[in-house]
């Protein structure tokens, strides 16, 4: 099963997607995690990324095409993956569709998150994961059982991302309306969209998902 989670930022795509690949033994392609570990190696790729990213727009088409083009072909996809971030422009969905055809893939479902701006407000502002393990929390939504410490590997280093602060959410909103929303009657047009109600609780959320994924008419 291929699948790709849609929505704005903060939506709750990396929390899903973690569910998901539990759930249904497939890979979470998160290119925000990607462009991230490039940053931090300083790499050729990183090194043009991080300031794009830091004010909050969208990293180049080819350069994130490019990426995934690599990452889908890695043996954990062969079993089926979610696309969490990718595609984020007409372009790179056009550039997917190709990508698939050429492996003899099909995309399965194509799934919105929607959750209103004002909650993302609060989602973006809250959001730490682990710095050892990568679990993701929230200050108010998913606090760590005991402060300061990561429930799954005891960790007591937390990261919050240069990205995440007030100043920038505006642009990555902006940039969500503009640049991505497009999309959602690109995949409409090919029939495969569906809808979750992002508001609802993370339990909740997954349920919906679940509803959908194991749907037999819904399987493309
Ligand atoms: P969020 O989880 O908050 O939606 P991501 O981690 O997916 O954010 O992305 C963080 C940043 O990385 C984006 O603001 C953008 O600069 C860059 N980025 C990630 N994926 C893409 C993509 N598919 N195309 C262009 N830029 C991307
Ligand atoms: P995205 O990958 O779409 O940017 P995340 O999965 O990182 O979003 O979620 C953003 C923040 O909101 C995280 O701190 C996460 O713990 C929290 N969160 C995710 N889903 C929900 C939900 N349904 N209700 C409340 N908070 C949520
Ligand atoms: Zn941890």
């Amino acid at each position: 099963m291929n699948l790709i989670l849609l929505g704005p930022p903060g939506a709750g795509k990396g929390t899903q997607a973690k569910t998901l690949q539990d759930r249904y033994g497939i890979a979470q392609i998160s290119t925000g995690d990607m462009l991230r570990a490039e940053v931090k190696s300083g790499s050729a790729i990183g090194n043009e990324a991080r300031a794009i990213m830091e004010r909050g727009d969208l990293v180049p088409d080819a350069i994130i095409t490019a990426m995934l083009a690599l990452r889908v072909q890695k043996p954990d996809c062969a079993g089926g993956f979610i696309l969490d971030g990718f595609p984020r422009t007409v372009p790179q969905a056009e550039a997917l569709d190709v990508m698939l055809g050429e492996m003899g893939l099909a995309l399965n479902h194509v799934v919105e998150l929607q959750v209103d701006d004002a909650a993302l407000v609060e989602r973006i502002a809250g959001r730490f994961t682990c710095a050892s393990c990568g679990t993701g929390y929230h200050d108010r939504f998913k606090p760590t059982q005991q402060a300061g410490v990561c429930d799954v590997c005891g960790s007591h280093e937390f990261i919050r991302r240069a990205d995440d602060k007030a100043e920038t959410v505006a642009a990555r909103l902006d940039a969500y309306h503009r640049q991505t929303a497009p999309l959602l009657p690109y995949y409409q047009a090919q029939g495969k969209l569906r809808h979750v109600d992002g508001m609802a609780d993370m339990g909740s959320v997954a349920k919906q998902l679940a509803a959908i994924l194991d749907a037999p008419a819904s399987i493309a």
